[in-house]
């Protein structure tokens, strides 16, 4: 009789284990799906599946139709200065050619247009007409040097176990790349994880200062933060309590609002979340490098490459474990 009890709790037990097992199972597969949409394996694509591009203009909202390469060249134009190393300027080729297919196949915030041209938003581009307007001399063969860079590199695109990476890319370092998920939140990608770049103390981007009064200090801060309060004459008023791994500011404390490094810059218009702070008669912020930080630092493509690096070796060198892969 016992024996049969046993030999019934067991089957029920079957019975209600077997579909949780398979719910547990399920979600998980749903999950991976989930990331793994939109498929960005560059197999399943041929170069041509990307002729052309809506182009939003964000001064005028007016959408234009651009072939890939062309609106590739005007990106290069708008994000790098010309007189850079070709290899850098092919460097900046791929990255931008990947983050922008990378958008083609992920989706755009932008309801009728594919990518637009603000920097903050997707990625700089500046037509011929008005690059040309602001260069003194040597116009054509300058802007053949970015066509050369853009042709020479074409159809090339940065991947990562054969998928399309999401090539960031910034102005300057200050010598050491960030994680990107120090910068955005969500989830680490192991080809955006800080690296060292050695020479990009030469460029103007490296160093800035940022000077405001303690009035204005407050008021700048209270914009996101309405109940703070800082007692200037207090030596611990300001104290930075965590960085990230990179070195930058992570998080914050003034008076008694604690902030994020990425929250600071924004509010005070930093050029990044590396900066020490000094306190005398006004608030002085010193600030290393330009940009977010994350991916490839343009100053730092250009100091490798007049290191001696090719364009392949600096990609490589700032998106860990990644590859080029062409498509044809
Ligand atoms: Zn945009």
């Amino acid at each position: 009789m016992k024996r049969v009890t046993i030999y019934i709790l067991i089957l029920i037990g079957i019975c209600f284990l077997i579909p949780i097992f398979f719910t547990v199972k399920f979600q998980i597969e749903k999950k991976i799906k989930e990331e793994e949409v939109p498929e960005l394996n560059v197999e399943k694509y041929s170069y041509s599946d990307f002729g052309t591009i809506r182009l939003l203009h964000s001064k005028t909202s007016e959408v234009e139709e651009i072939p890939l390469d062309e609106y590739i060249v005007g990106v290069v134009a708008a994000e790098m200065p010309v007189d850079y190393d070709i290899e850098a300027l092919k460097a900046q080729s791929v990255a931008a050619r990947t983050y922008t297919i990378y958008k083609l196949i992920a989706g755009t915030p932008h309801e009728n247009a594919d990518i637009c041209d603000n920097s903050a938003c997707c990625q700089a581009w500046i037509s011929k007409d008005a690059r040309f307007e602001k260069w003194q001399d040597n116009k054509q063969e300058k802007w053949n040097k970015l066509v050369e860079a853009v042709n020479e590199t074409l159809g090339e695109v940065i991947t990562y176990d054969k998928k399309l990476i999401n090539a960031f890319f910034h102005s300057n370092s200050g010598g050491m790349t960030e994680n990107v998920s120090d910068v955005w939140g969500g989830k680490d990608l192991p080809y955006l994880v800080p690296v060292e770049t050695k020479g990009e103390d030469a460029y103007s981007q490296y160093s800035s200062e940022a000077v405001f009064t303690k009035e204005e200090l407050l008021n700048k801060l209270k914009e996101k933060f309405s109940d703070i309060e800082i007692n200037f004459d207090e030596e611990n008023c300001i104290e930075i309590k965590e960085f990230t791994q990179s070195g930058r500011v992570k998080l914050i404390r003034f008076g008694n609002k604690e902030m994020k490094g990425t929250e600071v810059r924004t509010l005070l218009n930093l050029r990044s979340t590396n900066f020490s702070i000094e306190k005398n008669e006004n608030i002085v912020f010193k600030v290393i490098g330009y940009g977010h930080g994350v991916g490839m630092s343009q100053t730092g493509a250009d100091a490798l490459a007049k290191q001696g690096m090719k364009y392949n070796e600096i990609l490589m060198h700032y998106y860990t474990g990644t590859e080029i892969s062409k498509l044809d």
